[in-house]
């Protein structure tokens, strides 16, 4: 069951739900370490314009027959036409297979960044629209080599975004993407080689549930929390030990995401500081004053939310 309620929130099926659940949103941000965001990312492009949009690739569709790497074995994005950051010795970007909607960008083998003329010839490129009327897509692979100039450029992009377009960023590190850019896509963060903290693949199930709960609080109605708050009624004392998980796991979600935020240079706001005051009274209140343990996780949730919608955390994973 553990292995399954994570896998249930990987990150390639939290992408593949926002297909199915046809939430598609104009840019994606994929951070983490070695190859699995980028193929994360390639897969997700590919899924975005199959014909069956089942949130998979169905492999079988004229889309997915033209999204194929064309060296069908590689597994990877078409790697015969070599880019220039210059766009002299090759283009700046190419297509994924050979299908014209979608397109990738990656640093140039003989280039030290990816370049402004690359994010220029890419926005242009996608300001066109989609040959096939659907949608187009862009992965830029190793966002975090974009010049700075290549991310302003990217950013007036996303600051308009043409229909029917999404952006795909996977890059190592989100410190590295500047941050109206960061701001204004949907984060879905792999989990780190080591200390994956709250998010590792061992965790309990309830407690993943939790992380989920949480991580998609900018997204959930004062209804759905709630609901998720229903769990916690019943006999007071099997309530109350659940509702002390809710709390240490929130307590901890919060310090992660403070912690991600100064790692990236950002000062955390005080709502953030005072949520977490505020969860250490939640968590006087049902010891020493015997609160309902529901009313706990419901003024525990509602907060938490007001402290997302404000801004002081970003908490956009995925809707
Ligand atoms: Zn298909």
């Amino acid at each position: 069951m553990d292995q399954l309620a994570h896998g249930e929130n990987s990150p390639a099926k939290i992408l593949y739900r926002s297909i199915q659940n046809n939430r598609v949103h104009s840019a994606y941000l994929l951070t983490g370490s070695g190859d699995l965001p980028w193929m994360t990312a390639l897969g997700f492009a590919r899924a975005l314009v199959c014909e069956r949009s089942d949130g998979s690739v169905c492999d079988a569709c004229n889309a997915c027959h033209r999204s194929r790497a064309t060296d069908a074995d590689a597994g990877v994005a078409a790697a015969e036409i070599i880019l220039d950051g210059k766009g002299k010795r090759g283009p700046t970007y190419r297509h994924i297979g050979d299908h014209p909607d979608l397109f990738w960008v990656e640093r140039g083998p003989d280039d030290t960044r990816i370049s402004i003329l690359q994010a220029r010839d890419l926005q242009n490129a996608l300001r066109l629209g989609a040959n096939e009327g659907g949608r187009s897509v862009a992965v830029i692979a190793g966002a975090e080599w974009m010049t700075n100039n290549a991310q302003n450029a990217l950013l007036r992009l996303l600051e308009e975004p043409p229909p029917q377009t999404t952006l795909v960023l996977a890059a190592s590190r989100a410190s590295a993407i500047i941050a109206t850019i960061r701001s204004r896509s949907v984060r879905v963060r792999f989990p780190a080689d080591s200390d994956a903290g709250l998010r590792a693949s061992d965790a309990l199930e309830s407690v993943a549930q939790i992380v989920d709960t949480l991580d998609h609080l900018g997204s959930q109605s004062v209804g759905d929390l709630l609901d998720f708050a229903e769990q916690y009624r019943g006999g007071r004392a099997v309530a109350a030990e659940s509702v002390t998980e809710l709390i240490d796991v929130s307590a901890q979600w919060l310090c992660e995401e403070v912690k991600e935020l100064v790692a990236e240079g950002e000062e955390p706001a005080t709502q953030a500081l005072d949520a977490h005051h505020s969860l250490q009274q939640l968590r006087r209140d049902l010891i020493s004053r015997n609160a309902n343990p529901q009313m706990v996780a419901e003024r525990l949730l509602l907060g938490l939310r007001d402290v997302v919608a404000a801004g002081a955390i970003r908490s956009a994973r995925v809707a």
